[in-house]
């Protein structure tokens, strides 16, 4: 989760704004981990109660910021991250689920996702206190490495429960909290009875049924550049999630070379490859959001090749000598043509 002013969402929702009927929408918004949520409801009940739901959402979105906040001293993460201890350490059975979902993540991809890179985000000037201006020395990034591993994480959720196998781990889930978040609010507005919803936070997306003029929703996939906000393509879709990790927002230059928020545990530095940006399309946007981190320091060959292998519905936005490469797994591929 980043502050306010570095955050800019990876997704351009597009509206279905042409001469079609269109049905009403309601259209919520507002901040949340330190990026903007936007919701839409197409048709909803006449006897909704908007003012419960909008006080439910922002209670969702404030319950995952105290469960997995890196910026919140007193969240559940912050607390576990404070305890300098190798022993079992009880935590909630939400908390657990979460970094045993987060944990099988990265053991499917090797741990180029990885929720115990923390103390690499922190040197790297990505964290909560970081400044982001300068790449850390040789050894600094060595000592951090010595902290990182999924390995070294262990839960136990019958009796929900965690452990650190070195008392320094520090663990981030931004990379897993927003998808996480609009999962939350999907589920509270299916509890509500709605079925037809677009759910976005910091660029990580639900949609629910179809949209106002009665089609699938259409997500604008940005193209992949610094200066501008371009689309680069839109994918329709109904009943999932959808998650974009890039290169190309959250960043630092030094010295004409860009340093992204994405780190590569395996070298404990930034990705720097031509894979510049990965959507991932799955039921779950938590999955989807860790997993697009995942395809991401995987790279241009590897990232491919893993999603493929995985049945994974991913979009691969390569930089070539011309401008951008596209590729789609067949999974994606199958959805641009349903
Ligand atoms: P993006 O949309 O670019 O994926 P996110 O905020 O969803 O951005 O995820 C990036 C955040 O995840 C970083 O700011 C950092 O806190 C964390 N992170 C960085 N590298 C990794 C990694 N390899 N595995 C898991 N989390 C990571
Ligand atoms: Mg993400």
């Amino acid at each position: 989760m980043r502050s306010p002013s570095f955050i800019v969402p990876a997704l351009l929702l597009l509206c279905a704004c042409g001469n079609e009927t269109r049905l009403p929408q309601i259209e919520l918004a507002g901040q949340t981990m330190g990026t903007t949520f936007n919701i839409v409801l197409v048709a909803p009940r006449e006897d909704l109660q908007k003012d419960a739901l909008q006080s439910d959402i922002v209670a969702t979105l404030e319950h995952v910021e105290t469960l997995a906040s890196t910026w919140r001293e007193n969240s559940e993460l912050s607390v576990f991250n404070a305890a300098a201890s190798t022993d079992w350490q009880a935590v909630s059975d939400e908390f657990c689920t979460v970094l045993e979902q987060a944990q099988r993540v990265s053991m499917t991809t090797g741990g180029a996702f990885d929720i115990t890179v923390g103390p690499l985000v922190n040197l790297w000037g990505f964290g909560p206190n970081g400044d982001a201006t300068a790449p850390p020395e040789d050894v600094e990034i060595a000592a951090a490495r010595t902290r990182v591993g999924y390995e070294k994480l262990e839960t136990r959720c019958e009796t929900p429960a965690a452990r650190k196998l070195v008392p320094d781990l520090y663990v981030d889930l931004s990379g897993w909290a927003k998808g996480y978040a609009v999962d939350k609010v999907a589920a509270l507005l299916d509890a509500y009875g709605l079925g037809r919803y677009l759910v976005e936070i910091g660029g990580e997306v639900k949609v629910r049924g179809q949209n106002a003029a009665d089609k699938k929703w259409a997500i604008a996939i940005e193209a992949p550049a610094t200066d501008r906000r371009d689309v680069q393509s839109v994918v329709r879709v109904t009943d999932t999630g959808v998650a974009t990790s890039g290169d190309y927002r959250n960043y630092f230059v030094y010295q004409g070379s860009n340093y992204s928020h994405t780190i590569d545990p395996r070298t404990g530095r930034p990705v720097d490859h031509d894979l510049a940006a990965v959507t991932v399309v799955d039921a779950s946007a938590a999955y989807a959001d860790a997993m697009a981190t995942a395809l991401l320091v995987l790279g241009p060959e590897d990232g491919p090749t893993l999603a493929e292998q995985l049945g994974v519905a991913g979009y691969f936005l390569i930089r070539n000598a011309t401008g951008i490469r596209e590729l789609k797994t067949s999974n994606f591929q199958m959805l641009s043509e349903s």
